[in-house]
This record gives structure tokens, C-alpha cells and sequence, in this order.
């Protein structure tokens, strides 16, 4: 498998035809994977907003007051509306929001970004990021698109590229019901493809000024495998979210 960089890419303006931009620049093949960082994206589909946008209500404005208390940092309560209409649920508001999307992402700020936002103060994450996916891969010669964000995750430093939207490949493949070298049955693992592709790409991608929004990841073989299109966890059987949500009452 390889990995390389779409390069020459524009900054990125609303309007602008992804799909033309990447397939004018490179010789894919249809069975490459085309990863793609939201950033360009949200900028693509007009995802960038002023603080006005977003006049604060009574929570947001709670929140923002709450997290300087704790910081000691000045909050924007704008920045909090944002992230609330973003939402379908807070799960923490402090010392950082966390929240699930409407298109069922968990992440910090609701994905909204801060930094290569050009033209503006907030980048919002597209709204459905699978169906951006979908757009951009009936407009150029690969099969597979994955839409990428940076994204932070509990019990571990750091943050890393993860997916938020995928076309034309599953999200995972299942070794359930295949043998280890000892001829064990595996019984729990399903392999989330798309996440670890985003992770890989993104250490191409970089999260700086490299200008390089675009991966194509060659000669992937998903395999001989049962797939699965499961990636955001439902709230039924999320007992970590469950638990967040039972000590985040009790406080
Ligand atoms: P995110 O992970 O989707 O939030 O995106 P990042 O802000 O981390 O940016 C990922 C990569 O895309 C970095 O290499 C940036 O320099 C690059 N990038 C961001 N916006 C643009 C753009 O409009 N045009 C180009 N060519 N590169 C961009
Ligand atoms: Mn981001
Ligand atoms: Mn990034």
C-alpha cells in the first residue's frame, strides 16, 4: 500500500469543484482511496461563518461564562452558540464541549475549526459528510472517498485523522468467525478500515500550512472479508456515552 498527496491544490473557496480539482491534478485508479480533509470540504460547500452568525442564547451564554471560570480564559459565547446548533447533544460543557453532531460524530467544538479559515472566523464541519463523499467520488476516476477531520479521542495524548464520511467502501471489516495463527476462532474484532485509512492519510496530510488536504491511498485490499457500514455508535449500546451522560447529571 501507498500513500501520497494530491499536490498543486488551490486554497479552497465556496463553490469550487472538488471532485475537477483533484482528478485534474492525478492519475487515479479506480480502486484508489481518496482522502479528503474536511477542511476543504466545508470550505468547498460554504461552511465558513463570522461570529455574528450565531447571536447567543441563555446556554451558550452559561457555558461560555462557565468555561472562563475555569480557564480563566475570556470564552466567546458566539463560539458556543456554534457549537450548540451544531449538536444534537453536549455530553460535557466543561472544561471542554463535547458534543455528538447531527450526523452522529462525537468530538470536541462539534468538529468547528479555528485555524485555515481564511474569509472568516469559524469552520463548521459539512453537514453530511458522507454525502459529500458520495458527490466528490461521481466526479473523479477513484471508487473510494473518505472525508477526514483531526480529531482528539479519551485515554490517550494527541489527536489523529479519523473518518466522518466514506463512499464506496465499508467501514469496517469483520474477522469475526476467521482464525488467528493458532486456529482460534476470532469472536469481537471488527476492523474499523475507514478510521485506520484516516489515520494514515492524515499523517500525510499534516495540520499546518503544507497545503495538502488531499491523500490517495493506493493498493488497499479490503479483502476477503464481511463489511459493515457501522461507525458512529448508537446511543443504545454506547455505555461509555451512557456513563457520561449518568455523571454528568449527578454533578
Ligand atoms: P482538518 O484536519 O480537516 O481539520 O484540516 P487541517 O486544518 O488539519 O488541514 C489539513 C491539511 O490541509 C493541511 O496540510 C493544510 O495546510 C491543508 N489545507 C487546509 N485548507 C486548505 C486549502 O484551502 N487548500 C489547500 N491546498 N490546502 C489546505
Ligand atoms: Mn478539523
Ligand atoms: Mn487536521
Amino acid at each position: 500500500m501507498e500513500l501520497f498527496a494530491v499536490p498543486d491544490l488551490p486554497e479552497i473557496r465556496e463553490g469550487d469543484d472538488l471532485a475537477a480539482l483533484i482528478d485534474d491534478r492525478v492519475d487515479l485508479r479506480p480502486d484508489d482511496v481518496v482522502c479528503v480533509a474536511s477542511t476543504v470540504v466545508s470550505k468547498a460547500e460554504g461552511r465558513v461563518y463570522d461570529y455574528e452568525a450565531f447571536p447567543p442564547g441563555p446556554r451558550a451564554r452559561e457555558i461560555a461564562d462557565r468555561l472562563e471560570t475555569i480557564s480563566g480564559d475570556r470564552k466567546d459565547p458566539r463560539f458556543a452558540q456554534a457549537v450548540l446548533e451544531e449538536s444534537t447533544e453536549v455530553l460535557i460543557e466543561a472544561p471542554f464541549l463535547l458534543t455528538a453532531t447531527r450526523f452522529g460524530h462525537v468530538g470536541v467544538n462539534a468538529g468547528i475549526d479555528r485555524s485555515n479559515v481564511p474569509g472568516g472566523d469559524l469552520l463548521l464541519l459539512p453537514e453530511r459528510p458522507s454525502e459529500s463523499a458520495a458527490r466528490i467520488r461521481s466526479g473523479i476516476a477513484a471508487d473510494r472517498v473518505i472525508v477526514t477531520d483531526t480529531c482528539g479521542r479519551p485515554f490517550r495524548h494527541g489527536q489523529r485523522g479519523v473518518a466522518i464520511g466514506w463512499s464506496g467502501l465499508q467501514a469496517s471489516r469483520d474477522w469475526r468467525g476467521e482464525t488467528d495463527r493458532d486456529g482460534r476462532e476470532l469472536g469481537v474484532t471488527v476492523e474499523n478500515v475507514i478510521d485506520e485509512l484516516a489515520a494514515a492519510a492524515n499523517l500525510v496530510a499534516g495540520e499546518g500550512d503544507g497545503g495538502t488536504p488531499v491523500v490517495v491511498v493506493r493498493d488497499f485490499e479490503f479483502g476477503d472479508h464481511v463489511g459493515s457500514d457501522a461507525h458512529f455508535r448508537e446511543i443504545d449500546g454506547d455505555l461509555v456515552r451512557q456513563a457520561i451522560r449518568e455523571w454528568t447529571h449527578e454533578t
